[in-house]
């Protein structure tokens, strides 16, 4: 059975030219980085440009790149340094309600461990309300985190207008989801949390850009690695893979956006032709569709897409096995029967739109299916999907 992979802000299929990179480094270069010899330092020098290619794409400087184990790592990194770092001056930190679990359980830690937070609400398209962000800003905001992207919907945040509003506080942005989606030109933050594995690099390996001169007290010990700040052993396959990922996004990054926008279009108009009572989610997202179809269970729905060979999600992967209704629609104010309803779909440059017609007659097939049997069983339907 051929296979249509529509889960991509899970994570990305490698391109060829970074599985042979890796291959490369693990054949050729696998000496340690750190090493006084030879064949250490020609490792160190792959890495320092690897380094300088990745700071180019995050228009950031060479030695403002971390290298990390993840996303979720980087978001660790920075939103728990930067608080512990500038806690003498504050205590007030803000994020918003959206945030993913790297960053949300962070501020919640901190909440526990006497620092005061604000949670920004979004608006029902899931954007951040910037009125609200601006008068929660006060003069002991120590730290304000907020996506660049959704995971679950793909709507991307007004960062660019937060330095103006951002008093004394340090900016973080996590942008996993919109790295390789997104021109870093513009971009006024302090700290970026990246990750490898969405962008068709392997999994395991991130970047925290932090800017020179802003403090960040570090949360691990050991070798001394990247300025002390994040000890541990170079993973050079990782690095070098993700440097090569992020060369090829960053070469084709708006031909790249303009064919996943055009992706999301053509999946949006042929669903809504063939099911018009679908509700997309969510607004101005580059390669995700957030749709809700009013009358199945998006969990089933996935299920039965799945034994077709078609991947999708319910909604972002780290949570997707948790039963409870999204957060992130919830903050929206979806009602909770349609957010029950949602499944992600997010494309990659692999995608075509050959597979999304394939798809959508599998959806609809399946969607018509699911409301027959929901009509004729109703709530025993549901319970026999569902214990609870
Ligand atoms: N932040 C966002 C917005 C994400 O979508 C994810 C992963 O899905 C992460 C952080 C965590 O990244 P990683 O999987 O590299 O730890």
């Amino acid at each position: 059975m051929s296979t249509i992979y529509f889960d991509n802000c899970a994570t990305t299929r490698p391109y060829d030219e970074v599985k042979d990179i890796v291959i490369n480094t693990m054949t050729t270069h696998y000496a340690n980085p750190s090493a006084l010899h030879s064949a250490g330092i020609s490792v160190e020098r792959l890495i320092n440009s690897a380094r300088k290619t990745i700071a180019d794409t995050l228009n950031c400087k060479q030695d403002e790149i971390i290298f990390t184990s993840g996303g979720t790592e980087a978001d660790n990194m920075a939103v728990l340094g930067v608080a512990n770092a500038y806690s003498r001056k504050g205590k007030h930190i803000i994020t918003s309600k959206i945030e993913h679990h790297a960053v949300l359980d962070c501020f919640k830690h901190l909440e526990s461990n006497g620092f005061e937070v604000s949670y920004i609400d979004v608006d029902s398209n899931g954007v951040v309300d910037f009125e609200q962000l601006k008068n929660a800003v006060r003069d002991d905001t120590i730290l304000i985190s907020i996506m660049l992207a959704n995971n679950e919907t793909g709507t991307f945040q007004p960062i660019e207008k937060i330095r103006s509003i951002s008093k004394n506080a340090i900016i973080h942005t996590d942008a996993v989801q919109a790295y390789g989606k997104y021109d870093f030109e513009n971009l006024d933050v302090d700290l970026i949390s990246i990750s490898g594995h969405k962008i068709h690099a392997p999994k395991g390996i991130g970047v925290l850009a932090v800017k020179n001169g802003v403090k960040l007290s570090k949360i691990s010990f050991g070798g001394g690695q990247e300025a002390g700040i994040r000890s541990g052993t170079y993973n050079t396959e990782g690095i070098l893979g993700m440097a090569k990922a992020a060369e090829i996004s960053y070469n084709n990054l708006y031909r790249d956006i303009s064919y996943l926008r055009d992706l999301c279009e053509y999946f949006k108009t042929q669903l809504i032709s063939k099911i018009p009572d679908v509700c997309f989610n969510g607004e101005n997202s580059v390669n995700v569709v957030s749709v809700s179809f009013p009358g199945v269970r998006g969990e089933v729905l996935l299920h039965t897409l799945e034994e077709k060979g078609i991947y999708v999600s319910t909604g972002s992967a780290c949570n997707s096995k948790s039963t409870k209704i999204s957060y992130v629609l919830d903050a929206m104010h979806i009602e909770r029967k349609l957010a029950e309803s949602t499944i992600r779909v997010s494309f990659s440059v692999f995608n075509t739109k050959e597979e999304i017609d394939n798809a959508i007659d599998v959806i609809v097939q399946s969607v018509a299916f699911l409301r027959k049997f929901t009509r004729r069983w109703g709530s025993k339907w549901n319970r026999l999907f569902y214990l609870n």
